[in-house]
């Protein structure tokens, strides 16, 4: 049947600014990293998709090698687009990057303009788009200068097929960089994007946060929920249809450790207190990040998404409550 978007769609979601910039995002985007390729099923896609708009998710996350296989990710995309969003564009933020090996030889990889620009025409082609609204370069290349990596951003959002530059996986010195940089060509750097969560606070204790608002740049936090580990779904085994028992490489077996679990559990019981889920409190504490724009989930079925944004609820975080939390992750 026909997609028609929920009337009450904006009534529920926050909104932040990026950074300071004019660009507002929902607080919460969905990732398609994994459960949208070749090999998931489409109607899944299709309703987490759905069901995301009409809760007031407007940011919709991509890379060119999404999927598996690498690509299909933005495939499955556009045939959403084609199919149910397209009356929607204006109303979604859809972002795509380019930085990790996608097609062989010297130009599929890393952060050349060459690389760069070719993969950028080749997502918008997967996804039937003329443009999209924020382009990442997904990770730091060592070999490339910055100044050519920067520049085929400036060049992407000045031909028009890109409106805002953002970067990933950058360190606080390269970020630095790579928004002065950006800033003499006349584009923004908008956003940094990077692994954060209460399992991994690397980029809150690194200097990122703070390089972030020096340069005026929002942030967004990827697997925020551990990629599941923080919902509790492992805290009693590992389940038949979970990321873990599947044909994952970036979650296994190995990686659910009793010390990662203990925490989990721990964790928990604050989240009861507060009338939150696990996964509900995990998120929220990342938001409450003030640099934070926006949190960046994953979800394999409707009910996820729908339990995740009900982290909006509670937002707000005591003293004692960061001091508990604290105790229990270091
Ligand atoms: P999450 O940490 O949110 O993990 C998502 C997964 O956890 C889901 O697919 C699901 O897996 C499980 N899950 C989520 N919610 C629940 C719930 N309420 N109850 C039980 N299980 C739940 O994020 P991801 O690791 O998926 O990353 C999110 C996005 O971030 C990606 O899609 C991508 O857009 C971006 N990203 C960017 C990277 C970068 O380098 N820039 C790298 C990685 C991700 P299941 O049901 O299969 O167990």
């Amino acid at each position: 049947p026909r997609y028609t978007a929920d009337d009450t769609r904006y009534a529920q979601m926050q909104y932040r600014r990026c950074g300071n910039s004019g660009l507002k995002l929902s607080a919460v985007s969905l990732g398609y990293w994994q459960n949208f390729g070749t090999y998931d099923q489409y109607e899944t896609a299709r309703a987490v998709t759905r069901r995301a708009f009409d809760l007031g998710i407007t940011v919709f996350d991509l890379a060119n090698n999404y999927g598996p296989p690498a690509g299909s990710a933005e495939e499955t995309f556009g045939r959403l687009m084609k199919e149910d969003m397209h009356p929607y564009r204006d109303e979604m933020v859809i972002t795509t990057k380019a930085g990790y090996t996608m097609w062989p030889g010297p130009y599929g990889d890393f952060g050349s303009r060459k690389y760069l620009l070719a993969s950028l025409d080749q997502s918008l082609k997967r996804m039937g788009l003329d443009y999209v609204d924020i382009f990442y370069h997904h990770r730091m290349d060592p070999e490339t200068p910055l100044e050519e990596t920067m520049g085929a951003l400036a060049h992407a959002v000045k031909s028009g097929k890109a409106l805002y530059a953002g970067i990933s996986n950058y360190s606080p010195e390269k970020a630095r960089e790579a928004s002065a940089l950006l800033k003499e060509m006349g584009v923004p750097c908008l956003i940094c994007q990077s692994r954060y969560s209460m399992l991994d606070r690397k980029v809150e204790r690194d200097g990122l946060f703070t390089a972030l608002s020096d340069c005026g740049m929002g942030a967004t936090a990827f697997s925020p929920l551990a990629q599941g580990l923080l919902t509790g779904k492992y805290n009693n085994g590992i389940p038949q249809d979970s990321r873990a028992a599947g044909a994952s490489i970036s979650l296994n077996k190995d990686r659910v450790t009793p010390e990662a679990l203990e925490k989990v559990v721990a964790l928990g019981k604050l989240a009861a207190r507060r009338g939150q889920t696990t996964a509900q409190f995990a998120l929220s504490w990342v938001l409450h990040q003030p640099v934070m724009t926006s949190v960046l989930i994953g979800a394999s079925r409707v009910s996820q998404l729908e339990e995740n944004i009900g982290a909006l609820n509670n937002l707000d975080f005591s003293e004692e409550e960061i001091r508990e939390i604290d105790d229990i992750l270091d």
